[in-house]
């Protein structure tokens, strides 16, 4: 089928393709209707129907491929690799539901999860879905403030957490944090259930609220729990937003819509059917790490693998050495993690046979072309960027090589996926631009099956983040957006990342991809920094491929190049080069932090970031004085 034709029936027709989507999961009680839609912009897909992720997730597949593998988590970091089929992967989360359940938790009532990436963090979450419980998986790279936010907005009556994660060889102890945590909150859980893997000393224990798990596991060696058949409406999990723009948000999920919309772009998009496998190297505490190390893969009777490590350890082919090993189809990755790799020997990517691979999709941030080409030659696969948020679960924009594979745009996330309407609208009048013209992505309400239903606790925030900006009641994705006379969109950053020089508005990316076509560049990051005379001005921090000789110079010309390609407002007044640029953990940089030490102001809350000591490189680069001045 042409991909025009399916993306067409999506939207001239959502309720007929929507059912038939539908038919793909497994429904206790049959939906009343499709889509309800009497109080935009909330709507309820598949209203009435009741059904459940873990049952699609697991119990289906026990007949067709019970002795499948299910899930393989390896870690490089303990050396551990443990490979599960659905059968084991069934016996495990019943125990797993039937433990938490003896810890008072029941339907609706809240579990966070604060682990790396494990197998008992899969069943946790698994057990949660079991049982109707609404799992919150923190990132366990979050400091104890972070998760005291969390634990204080999603009110969890458990935490699961391990001893320890590790990285790079190091242990992170994650028991000390939760006990922080728990005592800066105001509303701590009752129980903490700790998974321990022997790797840190053993943590103090507050009797009477920690649980050991293995001591418990013991208890329900061979549990049963039955199936709790939820309304499709009803909360399946939340997941706070990374927070790189604020105060985190609890995104929250349904459980039809998002089983529905996870089973059609498993096929439709990623490529993967059942007895195939996927490798998605995120973290569980992600989004990606929720629909395509979890949800996604399970349910569609797919081997997942999840991987502890870091992508360089024990060696930089560590990755295609796993996709040889276990036949995987489609991997998933993100820039940044292409970007560690491109600072290591090219050889690295052909040392293992990856004849089976057919896809790498990346996703979670701008996929500079540099990179896009170094890996596709790299590894002789085709590379689909695919834009999607926390809030939507599943991509917004992407190529469908499960439908039919449109050509690769070096720079764009692609087309629309199914059930998406969006547009690009001018940010002041709100009409439609012309192709090629930059204006806002929104979405077309309502948002497809997946998508969040609302904040959690919070309708009025769900309307105030993301509907009101807008006359009329569109999704604003909060992200700059061009698309060309094929509909190909390209993302240019952050709305809240403009940079505003003289009255002129520039998008971040667009400066940060001039600056990248500089051979010498290796990264870039761009902000906007106050200027007495113009308002804003851009201002560069960049990384370099090789440590040049001639710093200033590289600086000086890429200052000038910018300022060919874009025009003499968007040329950088100051480029500083650095060895490293602060990013979160899940690899996005931290603009508002680089602009406020460029402003001499607090960098802020630092509790998400990946190295300390890139921010030290800032701070050095900035005293020291610009590289290029002007
Ligand atoms: P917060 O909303 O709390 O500030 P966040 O937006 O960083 O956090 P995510 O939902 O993980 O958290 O990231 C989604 C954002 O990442 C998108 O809005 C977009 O800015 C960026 N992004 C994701 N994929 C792509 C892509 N393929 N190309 C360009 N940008 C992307
Ligand atoms: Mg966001």
């Amino acid at each position: 089928m042409r991909y025009e034709d399916f993306y067409q029936r999506s939207i001239d027709d959502p309720e007929g393709f929507w059912a038939e989507q539908a038919r793909a999961i497994h429904w206790h009680v049959p939906p009343r209707a499709i889509l309800e839609y009497g109080d935009p912009p909330f709507r309820k897909w598949f209203a009435g129907g009741t059904t459940n992720l873990c049952h699609n997730a697991v119990d289906r597949h026990l007949d067709a491929r019970g002795d499948q593998l299910a899930l393989v988590a390896i870690s490089s970091e303990t050396g551990e690799t443990r490979e599960i089929t659905y059968r084991e992967l069934h016996d495990e989360v019943n125990v797993f539901a039937a433990m938490i359940r003896s810890l008072g938790v029941g339907r609706g009532d809240r579990v966070v999860i604060y682990m790396p990436n494990m197998a008992e963090a899969v069943f946790a979450m698994l057990a949660c879905a079991r049982i109707g419980a609404v799992h919150s998986v923190v990132f366990g790279g979050f400091a104890a403030h972070n998760l005291a936010l969390r634990i204080d907005d999603a009110r969890p009556k458990l935490l699961v957490c391990a001893d320890a994660g590790m990285r790079g060889g190091k242990v992170i102890p994650y028991k000390p944090l939760v006990d922080a945590a728990c005592e800066k909150a105001r509303h701590p859980p009752a129980h903490v259930l700790v998974v321990s893997r022997g790797l840190a000393p053993e943590p103090a224990w507050v009797p009477g609220r920690d649980i050991d798990h293995a001591a418990l596991r013991a208890e329900f060696r061979d549990a049963r729990v039955a199936v709790e058949w939820m309304e499709s409406n009803e909360p399946s999990y939340l997941l706070y937003t990374s927070g790189t723009t604020g105060k985190p948000k609890g995104v929250q999920r349904d459980v039809g819509g998002y089983a529905v919309a996870l089973a059609l772009s498993m096929w439709a998009i990623y490529d993967v059917r059942a007895g195939q496998v996927m490798f998605s190297t995120s973290d569980v505490g992600w989004a990606v790490g929720h629909s395509y190390n979890v949800y996604g893969p399970l349910i569609a009777g797919a081997t997942s693998i999840l991987y502890e490590g870091l992508p360089t350890h024990p060696d930089p082919g560590v990755w295609w050495s796993i996709c040889e090993k276990y036949g995987v189809r489609t991997m998933f990755s993100s820039p940044t993690g292409i970007r560690v790799l491109k600072k290591q020997d090219a050889a690295w990517l052909r040392k293992h046979d990856l004849s089976v691979l057919q896809w790498l999709f990346l996703a979670g941030e701008p996929l500079d072309e540099p990179t896009a080409h170094w890996i596709t030659e790299g590894i002789g696969k085709t590379i689909i960027d695919n834009y999607w948020q926390t809030e939507t679960g599943w991509p917004v924009l992407s190529l469908m090589p499960g439908v039919d594979m449109k050509p690769v745009k070096f720079g764009s996330p692609g087309l629309p996926m199914p059930g998406y309407r969006i547009r690009v609208i001018d940010e002041g009048s709100g009409e439609d631009v012309a192709p090629g013209e930059k204006g806002v992505l929104v979405i077309e309400p309502p948002l497809p099956p997946g998508c969040l239903t609302t904040v959690w606790g919070d309708d009025a925030r769900f309307m105030a983040s993301y509907f009101s900006h807008f006359k009329e009641r569109l999704y604003s994705s909060l992200d700059w957006a061009i698309r060309d006379e094929d509909g190909y969109a390209f993302i240019l950053g952050r709305t809240d990342d403009v940079i505003n020089v003289a009255g002129h508005r520039l998008g971040t990316r667009e400066v940060e991809e001039s600056c990248s076509t500089h051979p010498d560049v290796a990264e870039a990051a761009v902000v906007g920094v106050r200027d007495a005379l113009k308002g804003q001005v851009p201002v560069v921090f960049a990384t370099l491929k090789t440590a040049g000789e001639d710093v200033a110079g590289t600086a000086e010309a890429i200052r000038a190049q910018v300022g060919r390609q874009l025009g003499a407002i968007a040329r950088p007044a100051r480029v500083y080069v650095v060895g490293a640029l602060p990013k979160t953990r899940s690899g996005k940089l931290l603009r508002r932090s680089l602009q406020a030490l460029a402003e001499e102001r607090d960098p802020g809350d630092l509790s998400t970031l990946d190295d300390p000591g890139a921010l030290e490189e800032v701070r050095r680069a900035l005293g020291r004085g610009a590289d290029a001045g002007g």
